[in-house]
């Protein structure tokens, strides 16, 4: 019987996910189709009841849904709770459980794309939106010494902030003006950026969100826009060798705990960049 996996988003035109997650089940073997559905918000709950027929493994949720899918699952593993959204559900018996495998993919691609141990560093957090919020209590989780967020609108980072100090004792966690931020830069080890600015399409697309001069050799900067693959922000931090690496690889590793959970097989991470990657140069080219 073939299997099937579904993403679940509005609209499901664009994502690169069909192309790596189907790359990783053929890599296997696996008589199992994974497809994207383009998902209206008045039709996500019959959307999520189809996924407990036999034939189904479980589904990725993506925008706008990562939020509103919670009151159609019957559970939700501790960092869906934590975050209070699911991109991830994965069938358990008759019941479909939310998870959440963004921080985890953060922190994979820090660790084997960068080498970067976040225990006891500091951090310069871009954004204050759902991508932030899985890095901020990602890194937290894994003992930062520092987190500082700045973003445009200064009430979500304090926000944020206020979030995290709730979830139980952390660091030093600031917020401040994105105005504010050259001492930051300058004393973090790590900087992420998880605004959407520099994405093609957006409204700030090839731009930095960062004056770059500002960065130091030593510094990892990780940039969670993926479109461009090598942002402004990564090609600027490369070019006074600091250590870029692009949130591709995040998508990948988010991914990859999400196809180990339906499956129980090790993902074919390189194999899923590579699909990937070629999907995001194909649909960059003119046509
Ligand atoms: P979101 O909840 O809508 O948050 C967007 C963030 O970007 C907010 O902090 C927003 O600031 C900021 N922003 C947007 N336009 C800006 C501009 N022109 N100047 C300054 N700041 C701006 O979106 P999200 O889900 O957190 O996603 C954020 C980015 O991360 C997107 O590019 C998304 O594609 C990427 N992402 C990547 C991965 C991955 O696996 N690599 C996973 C998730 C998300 P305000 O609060 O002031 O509006």
């Amino acid at each position: 019987m073939t299997q099937y996996i579904n993403l679940l988003a509005y609209p499901a035109g664009h994502s690169i996910s069909p192309a790596f997650q189907q790359a990783a089940l053929d890599h296997f073997g696996l008589d199992a189709r994974y497809a994207a559905l383009s998902t209206a918000a008045d039709a996500l709950g019959d959307a999520v009841d189809m996924l407990r027929g036999e034939d189904y493994l479980g589904a990725n949720v993506t925008i706008p849904h990562k939020e509103s899918v919670r009151r159609h699952l019957d559970a939700l593993d501790s960092w869906a709770e934590t975050l209070g959204a699911v991109n991830t559900i994965v069938k358990q018996g008759d019941r479909l459980i939310g998870h959440n495998t963004d921080a985890y993919g953060l922190l994979r691609a820090l660790r084997e794309q960068a080498g970067f141990q976040p225990r006891g560093r500091s951090v310069l957090l871009l954004g204050a939106g759902g991508a932030a919020r899985a890095a901020a209590f990602g890194l937290c989780r894994e003992g930062i010494a520092s987190l500082t967020i700045a973003n445009r609108t200064l009430e979500r980072a304090v926000d944020l902030v206020t979030a995290l100090g709730k979830a139980g004792p952390v660091l030093a966690a600031t917020s401040m003006a994105v105005e504010e931020i050259a001492e930051a830069v300058a004393g973090a080890d790590l900087v992420v950026n998880a605004t959407s600015v520099g994405m093609s399409h957006g409204g700030a697309a090839g731009e930095s969100p960062i004056d770059v001069g500002l960065l130091s050799p030593g510094t990892v900067v990780f940039d969670m826009v993926y479109t461009p693959i090598e942002s402004p922000l990564i090609e600027a931090a490369r070019s006074v060798g600091a250590v870029g690496v692009s949130g591709l690889w995040m998508l990948i590793y988010q991914g990859a705990a999400a196809f180990e959970l339906w499956t129980g097989q090790d993902a074919p991470v390189a194999i899923m960049y590579e699909a990937g990657r070629s999907a995001l140069l194909s649909a960059a080219r003119p046509s």
